[in-house]
Formats: C-alpha cells, sequence, structure tokens
C-alpha cells in the first residue's frame, strides 16, 4: 500500500529576497517548462529523519510551479521495516545479509505499493531503497528516478548485490557526492545533487530571542546556562551515547554545561527505540542531561529553538549522508563541532561553521568554543553564508527539475 502525504501549500515568491534572483527566475523557466508533468515521491516515513523534511517542503514549491507531484510513503510492517533498516545500515557499510523471508517481505510491501499508485505518473522519484523494487512493478510509468540519500561510500558488498539489479534499470540515479556512487552505475545515469534546507519551514523560520528561550525552558532545560546539544535519530551512525561520553568529560571543565539530545523516532527505524532506552539509562544520574524526542512533546519549533539557542550544536556522525541537522545550525548563527564524514565537510568545511573532528579530540574542539563565544560567532557566520549560497532549498529543486527536463529530452 501506499499513503498519499497531505502537504501545506508555499509560494516560491516567498523566497524573494532570501534565495539570490538567478536561481529563483531559473526556477520559473524549469517550472514553464515541466507545467502538467504528474510526478510522484515515494519515501519510507512521513516524519523523522531527513527525507520526510526535504518532501515536506520540495513538493509545495513544485506545485507551486505548476508540476503535480504527490508524495506518498510505502506502507510496511515490523518485519519490513527491521529488514529495510539492516539494508540502510548494509549501505553505509555494515555487515548484511539476506533471508528468504526477508526478500519476501521486501518484495511483497513493494508490490503492493506499486499495485496502489493513483494513476499514471510521468515520472515517480524512488527515495532510498525501502520502496526500490515498486519499479519492478509498474514499468508502465514513464520514468524512474532513484534518489539515494545515504553514505554509500563504505557499502558492504552483499547489501548492494541486493540492491543493484532493483535500480540498475532506474533512468536517473540521484546521489549526494561523487563518493557515493557504488559500483555498476553507469555514468550516463548518474547526478550529483546535495540536499538542501527550508528557510521557511517551522524548522528553519526566523524565532524571537523570547520565544527561543521560552521554548528552551519549557522542554525542563535552563536558558540561562551552556548548552551543547545533538540533533538526530536515535542510530548508531550518529553515535549518541558518545556525545554523552564527550559532554562528560567536558562538565569537569565546565560544571553549568547541560546536554540535549533530541531525537525524533522515524517510523522507518525500529532501532532508535533500542537505543534510546540505553540512553536514558546512561544518562539517568545526571539531571542535566535531556533525553527528548517527539513523544515528550518535541516538534519542529522547539528542534528550531534548540538549535537557535544552543552554545554549540554537536554531530558525532560516524557515516552521514548528507546531515540537514549541519545546515539547519548554521542557517541560525550557531557554531557546529561535527565528524568529518560523508555529506558534513561539503556543508562545513575546516574553518566554516565550526571545527571537524576526525581524531578523538572532540571534548577539546567543543571546549575551544565553548571558552571563546566571539570565535564560535565569526565561525557559524561563515557557515551561514555558505548555507545561503548553497543549501536552501531553492537550489535543490531547480537541480532537481533540471533532471526531470533531462528526461523529458
Ligand atoms: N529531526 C527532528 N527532530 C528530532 C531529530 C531530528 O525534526 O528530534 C530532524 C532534523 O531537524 C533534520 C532531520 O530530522 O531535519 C534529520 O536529517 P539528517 O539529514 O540530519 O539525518 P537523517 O535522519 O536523514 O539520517
Amino acid at each position: 500500500m501506499l499513503q498519499y502525504i497531505d502537504v501545506g501549500a508555499q509560494r516560491l515568491d516567498a523566497y524573494e529576497g532570501i534565495a539570490d534572483e538567478a536561481t529563483l527566475a531559473e526556477l520559473r523557466r524549469l517550472g514553464a517548462e515541466l507545467r502538467g508533468t504528474r510526478v510522484l515521491h515515494v519515501n519510507a516515513t512521513p516524519y523523522g529523519g531527513g527525507v520526510s523534511e526535504l518532501l515536506r517542503s520540495v513538493v509545495p514549491l513544485e506545485r507551486d510551479l505548476g508540476i503535480q507531484a504527490d508524495w506518498a510513503v510505502i506502507a510496511g510492517e515490523p518485519d519490513f521495516y527491521a529488514f529495510t533498516k539492516r539494508l540502510h545500515n548494509g549501505l553505509q557499510g555494515a555487515p548484511f545479509s539476506v533471508t528468504p523471508h526477508d526478500r519476501e517481505v521486501y518484495l511483497r510491501r513493494n508490490r503492493e505499493a506499486a499495485e496502489s499508485m493513483r494513476g499514471d505518473y510521468d515520472v515517480v522519484i524512488v527515495h532510498d531503497p525501502q520502496p526500490a523494487a515498486m519499479r519492478m512493478f509498474r514499468p508502465d510509468a514513464a520514468h524512474w528516478v532513484w534518489r539515494a540519500h545515504i553514505d554509500m561510500s563504505h557499502y558492504d558488498a552483499g547489501a548492494w548485490d541486493f540492491l543493484r539489479p532493483l535500480v540498475l534499470e532506474y533512468d536517473r540515479h540521484i546521489l549526494t557526492m561523487p563518493q557515493f556512487v557504488p559500483d555498476g552505475l553507469s555514468s550516463d545515469t548518474v547526478v550529483i545533487i546535495a540536499p538542501a534546507i527550508d528557510p521557511l519551514s517551522p524548522k528553519n523560520m526566523a524565532l524571537p530571542d523570547e520565544l527561543v528561550r521560552r521554548i528552551v525552558e519549557w522542554n525542563g532545560v535552563s536558558a540561562d546556562r551552556p548548552l551543547l546539544t545533538q540533533v538526530s535519530r536515535f542510530d548508531p551512525w550518529k553515535d549518541p551515547l558518545g556525545v554523552v561520553d564527550i559532554y562528560r568529560q567536558l562538565k569537569r571543565r565546565h560544571p553549568e554545561l547541560q546536554l540535549a539530545l533530541v531525537g525524533s523516532m522515524a517510523l522507518d527505524d525500529p532501532e532508535a527505540w533500542g537505543i534510546y532506552a540505553k540512553l536514558v539509562e546512561a544518562t539517568a544520574d545526571d539531571m542535566d542531561i535531556h533525553v527528548l524526542t517527539n513523544f515528550t512533546g518535541v516538534g519542529n519549533v522547539d528542534v528550531n529553538a534548540f538549535q537557535r539557542h544552543s552554545t554549540v550544536v554537536i554531530q558525532k556522525s560516524i557515516r552521514e549522508g548528507f546531515g540537514l541537522v549541519i545546515s539547519e545550525t548554521l542557517w541560525k548563527g550557531t557554531a557546529v563541532v561535527a565528524g568529518r564524514t560523508g555529506g558534513i565537510p561539503l556543508q562545513m568545511p575546516d574553518g566554516t561553521g565550526g571545527f571537524l573532528v576526525d581524531a578523538d579530540d572532540w571534548a577539546d574542539r567543543v571546549d575551544e568554543l565553548l571558552r571563546d563565544p566571539e570565535r564560535a560567532r565569526v565561525l557559524a557566520e561563515l557557515g551561514q553564508r555558505r548555507v545561503r549560497e548553497r543549501f536552501l532549498i531553492t537550489r535543490l529543486v531547480r537541480d532537481e527539475l533540471a533532471v526531470l527536463v533531462s528526461l523529458a529530452d
């Protein structure tokens, strides 16, 4: 089954003065060329994680440009999500194996999704591996695009062997970085496009300082003491327990420091519950550590407030497809200390936005910024400029529409 997702309306004109004029003009030109094109985006969850964040903003803009865009989510069951999360992990480098039962559940859910597509589409854009087999069951849609958001620079061979025959026949393969392109895809079909953030979404829109403070306090965190935050799904690749270790090292030097681990539970991420339970247990002894989730009431505006208010934001990723949270944080003028992995250095190369870490000096790097707020401010400002130039949603939609135009040629 496919579950169609409602999204709000948005107008391209609203980005005047935020995005550059050339991008807006190009978007209008591409929109005129594609007017009436029927496009379906499919992914695996309507909330939690970067892909749903992107689609919620991309689809309304495509509609405003005259494209008949829909967004639908493939419906699963616990065994489906458990398998697709293992596949996701395998594509990021964890050991992978597949049983006949996994294969049966995966293909059945994909067939049901393909059969419940509403009407005919000119282009189906499939995001990530969960719905990738749908194409096998609907060869009638005119064009299929596979958009991979994960870091496949170190994939497990078995995971890619499983997925490759399912995505090989797609007309285009969009990846975030050249390093992520797996073996066996033709250079004729590969397109490199980085994700981006929506400066007007509730996650990123401007908020008055007083409201930011109230939201942080509302979540049980003092707005008057230093705050270190990681905003991420509870995922082993994001290493939230590692963040707790770093905080504990820093706490000796900064007794007033607080830690917020803000993590949403995505529908397609069954691993999150186990990691959440471990985190709650590991942090029960310290009232200054706050583990906050969508189940404790944290929504987009709260994430916005935490990214704005934090003294430093940390992103201790081991692998990272892109890491929207980096651009989200830099956009708000907050400095970041993050792992030098995947799409993170693309957003904050050395000396921009904060510090990249690839050794064991996490605590020292955060400490430098905690002790020198002026340095943190200057670095964050450079990061903010980079986001404005390269990682706003208007650039992303422009690049994706250019791919759709290339399909029609
Ligand atoms: N996010 C959220 N609430 C949370 C944790 C994460 O809204 O409690 C959002 C975060 O703001 C970002 C997305 O989920 O927009 C995560 O995207 P990212 O690319 O950083 O990582 P992914 O989850 O896709 O691996």
